[in-house]
Parts: structure tokens; sequence; C-alpha cells
């Protein structure tokens, strides 16, 4: 093989060559999630120097309206004396650290709180480690060490977008997976299945080239958040870009340097995500027996969150340029030409009868 491939293009071939063409989810695991050489493992991919920002990035307030979310939520179960705080992929633990320090002044509220930290990347920890130095942080592989004992309060930002999704494409007679295989370079394949991707998931009759995205990881993901909610009693918030009815859809994409890139270009440089399927979470949780809190987009969330009014307040303090910074973070986590309307927030909650804010 020449000597110009990537680690993790070398790692991607040697699978190939060993199990045959890639479902695009395992070419998500590798590429995002190599232990050594995955794009998460490797860098911190946000900022301008990076390949995206996240909410948390563009602005303090997101994090400050989550953690008073949280702090309704925490009094509406009684204020447990003792709460698992966990956050699923952190990134540079800057929305924790917005959430600690909004409700510093909530009585009782960090008395009672254990932060718990799901990450896998060295770096990152890193990073979460320096945001987080005043507070003491557990950190997991994988949800299976989360202990059992106090109630659970869950949150994950931009965290399912990252777990691999397989797709599937319609032939006008039979679905067929997308793989990618290796010939002088990575190239896209269809590869018949032997079995109906789509069955019973009530979807409308496929029209040709029509794509159906599915996720076992995310499936999988969800259905231990609920057994560690129903084990323990609590609650979850997932935010992410997403859609609220099943659908087809190829959703995949490449992001390097805040551009749009085609998948197969940049392996390893660019970030790599899908869509949530958000009914797809919904009807997990709800198979489980969670309450279901509702779903609503982003912006409609913080807005019936009240950031119009914690923004103004923070105007009244800010100088023109803080002000003005102030405006277009608002504009960008709350409009619909921004993230507003593209990302949705579900909430679910086990072992309390509560009425949740923001939905
Ligand atoms: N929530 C942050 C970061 C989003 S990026 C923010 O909004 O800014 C996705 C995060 O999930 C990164 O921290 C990444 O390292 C982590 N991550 C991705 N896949 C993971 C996995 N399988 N297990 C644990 N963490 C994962």
């Amino acid at each position: 093989m020449s000597m110009n491939f990537s680690r993790i293009e070398q790692c991607l071939v040697s699978d190939i060559e060993q199990n045959g063409p890639l479902p695009i989810a395992r070419f998500m695991e590798i590429v995002l999630g190599h232990p050594e050489y995955g794009y998460y493992m490797r860098q911190d991919p946000f900022g301008v120097d990076g390949d995206f920002t996240t909410a948390p990035e563009i602005s303090q307030m997101f994090g400050e309206m989550i953690g008073l979310w949280l702090a309704d939520i925490w009094m509406q179960f009684g204020q447990p004396e003792e709460f698992i705080l966990l956050e699923c992929g952190p990134g540079r633990g800057t929305m924790m650290a917005d959430i600690l320090r909004v409700t510093r002044n909530i009585r009782g509220f960090h008395d009672a709180l254990d932060v718990h930290l799901l990450e896998t990347s060295p770096v990152l920890r890193s990073k979460q480690e320096a945001a987080l130095k005043d507070c003491r942080v557990s950190w997991h592989e994988s949800l299976e060490s989360v202990s059992g004992g106090v109630p659970v309060f869950i949150i994950a930002n931009e965290f399912f977008d990252a777990l691999p999704v397989r797709q599937f494409q319609f032939d006008g007679q039979k679905w067929q997976e997308r793989k990618i295989e290796f010939r002088d370079g990575f190239q896209w394949l269809l590869e018949d299945i032997d079995f109906d991707p789509a069955d019973a998931m009530n979807l409308p009759i496929p029209t040709s080239n029509e794509v159906l995205e599915i996720s076992g990881e995310r499936d999988g993901f969800a259905n231990e958040m609920a057994r560690i909610i129903k084990r323990d009693k609590g609650a979850a918030l997932i935010i992410d870009y997403g859609y609220l009815k099943p659908g087809y859809g190829d959703t995949l994409q490449a992001l390097y340097k805040h551009k749009h890139v085609e998948t197969l270009s940049h392996i390893g440089e660019a970030d790599l995500t899908a869509h949530v399927n958000f009914a797809r979470l919904n009807d997990i949780f709800d198979r489980q027996g969670l309450d279901i809190m509702g779903m609503n987009t982003q912006g409609g969330f913080l807005k019936n969150l009240g950031i119009q009014v914690h923004a103004s307040k923070l105007l009244q303090k800010a100088g023109e340029q803080q002000g003005e910074d102030i405006q277009n973070a608002l504009h960008r986590l709350t409009h619909s030409d921004e993230m507003g309307t593209l990302f949705k927030v579900t909430g679910v909650s086990y072992g309390a009868k509560i009425n949740p804010a923001g939905f």
C-alpha cells in the first residue's frame, strides 16, 4: 500500500481486507473512535481553528439555561441530597462549567451533585479537567460503570449525532446497504442485503434512491440510558440536530474547517455526523416505561426557558462589543435560520411526578 496513506486510512484498509466492504457505521466508528488514530482521540475539533462549533461554545447562555433547567428538575424531584449529574460527550467541558457557575447560588444543589462525564477522548478529557478544575469529576468510558443508588440526571448535547449510523438505499425494488470499499482509493459501493431495514418502522413506501438511516449504537445507548434512569430514578435531556418524525434522507455529513466536504475526501480530518431520529429515541424511552417530557426545537425550548430575559439581564451589564456578541449569540442559538429549528430537544424522566419547563 502507498506510503501516502494516513494511519487511520491504513486501519480502514486492513479492516476491509479482513471483513470486506465497510458499513458506514463501521467506517464512522473507526474514523471517529479508533483508540489511537480516531478523529476525536487526536484533537480538539471545536472553535474557529477547528472543524465545527457547538451551542455551548457559541455562548455561555446555552449552558446557563440548561443549568437552570436542571436545578428546576432537581427541585421537582424533591431536592435529593445526592444525585449524579452525568454529561455524555462533554467536549471541552464548557457546558458543564456554565451549568456549575449558574447554579452556584442554588441552595443545596452543589452539595448534592456528583459530576460524572462520559468521554472516550484523552485530549478532550484533559480539556474537561482544566475547565472543571474546581470540581471533583469522575470519568467513564461507557454507561455501564455509572453506579447506582442515587438519582441520575443525564445531559447530552451533540453526542448522539457522533454515534455511528448505517445507510440503506432503495433501488426501486429492494434495499441495498451503502458501504465503502477500497480499490485504488476509497469508493462507495451498494451491496445487496437479505433483510428489510424498514421493517416495522411504519414508513411510507420508498421511492427510488430513497435513503434510510439506522443506528444500532444509538438505539443501544438510549436503551442503556433508560435502564439506568429506571434503576435509579432521574431524567435525561438530549439536544442534537435531527428530526422529530421518522423519515428517509441521507443526513451523513463530513465537516472540515467549518465546510461540508465529501465523506471520503478528508478521511480522519473531518468530523462525521448524521442527524438524530428523535422519534425513534422517544419510542425506545417510551417502550422502557419512561415519562416523555416532550419534544421541541432548540429555539422553542430556550425561549420557553426564558433565554430572552436572561440575555437582556446580561445586556444591562455589558459594554458595546459584549452587547453585540450577546445579541448575535441569542440569534444563532434560537433563530430558525441558524440553530433554532434544525436542533431538537427531548426530555424524559422516571420516578417523580414533574411538570418540566421548556416543552
Ligand atoms: N457536547 C459537546 C461536544 C460535542 S462533540 C459540545 O456540545 O460542545 C461529541 C463529544 O462526544 C466529544 O466530546 C467526543 O469525544 C464524545 N464522544 C463521541 N463518541 C463517543 C463515544 N462513543 N463515547 C463517549 N464519548 C464520545
